[in-house]
């Protein structure tokens, strides 16, 4: 039996990257990695659930800084749909994730977005973009109305105008966004601590956001849509079906799963984080790059070559608690 992802925490000194569930997906695993059909997933059988499907949880990162609160991505909102013959989408949970941790919308001071796949801005306003809704009127305001909204500048326009169903709905998302969205400064961290990496491929602006706390010696790298699930790190030539720019994509990809200890964790008890919006893995990660020149006490280590098979087998490197 696999369960969605539970909201869980890593701690880098005075900095905590918390997982907020809202919701979950159950896509049809062949349909969305051709390279898979037609038979790959053998080996991945555990990572599918009693239907065959690869589920895969949706959710948003909360970085608490000392002086910020940031939310990176923000579900798919308050939806329940299939999509014959490609899967089943179903959110809602964000809000109340969020109250678990103490906090009310007003309180988050920062929202960035990987990307804007429909899946990753569905709590921007109170009207969730999906295939099959019925909007009646308008979006009463942006969920998050004291946030800055930052994304990257060709990811906003790539998508901007565009009424593609995978993208950001035209009137619950990209409207409200327009007056207000901040693009990303490539020179400057979002908040400190904070900075983006650039991993476009699976669209055309995808950031990653790399956490980094001055009182730790660990980095975490939140990955966005990087990679969907842990067949990955080993089937690097598997494309996610909406990849861009699949070559591209999979430079990222490999870049992470052939030199990194990743935080995805082959385990049959939960829906990994390693997948959708909630992706993360550890300092040693090469598209982090090498140490920053800004923050030299980070003890940046290379990290050696480490097989999802030893990972398996080390269990994960993460420290992740779950929060109850
Ligand atoms: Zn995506």
């Amino acid at each position: 039996m696999l369960n969605a992802a539970p909201r869980s925490r890593v701690t880098l000194g005075s900095t905590t990257i918390t997982y907020l569930p809202d919701g979950e997906v159950h896509l049809d695993p062949t349909v969305f990695f051709p390279a898979s059909a037609p038979d790959g997933w053998s080996a991945y059988a555990p990572y599918l659930d009693d239907d065959g499907r690869l589920p895969i949880s949706v959710g948003s990162f909360l970085v608490r800084t000392p002086t910020h609160r940031v939310l990176v991505d923000l579900g798919l909102g308050a939806v329940d749909f299939d999509i014959p013959g490609m899967g089943s989408f179903t959110g809602g949970r964000l809000i109340d994730s969020l109250a678990a941790e103490d906090l009310h919308p007003s309180d988050i001071d920062t929202v960035v977005f990987t990307h804007l796949h429909h899946d990753h801005v569905g709590w921007t306003t109170d009207h969730a973009p999906a295939p099959n809704a019925v909007h009646s009127g308008s979006p009463t305001g942006l969920t998050f109305d004291r946030a800055r909204h930052v994304v990257d500048r060709s990811e906003w326009e790539f998508w901007n105008g565009s009424a593609e169903l995978t993208g950001p709905d035209p009137e619950a998302v990209q409207k409200p966004l327009s007056p207000v969205v901040q693009f990303l400064d490539r020179g400057e961290p979002i908040v400190p601590g904070v900075r983006a990496i650039p991993t476009a491929g699976h669209t055309p602006g995808h950031t990653s956001l790399l956490v980094t706390a001055p009182d730790s010696d660990e980095r975490v790298l939140i990955l966005g849509d990087v990679m969907h699930t842990q067949a990955q790190v080993s089937e690097t030539h598997w494309n996610f079906r909406f990849d861009v720019d699949p070559k591209l994509g999979r430079k990222h990809a490999s870049g992470c799963s052939t030199t990194t200890t990743t935080s995805v964790r082959p385990s049959p008890e939960a829906i990994s984080r390693g997948t959708s919006s909630a992706t993360s893995c550890r300092q040693d990660c090469s598209i982090a790059g090498p140490p920053l020149p800004s923050e030299p006490s980070l003890g940046y280590r290379p990290a050696q070559p480490v097989s999802a098979t030893a990972q398996s087998a080390r269990g994960p490197a993460w420290r992740t608690s779950t929060v109850s």
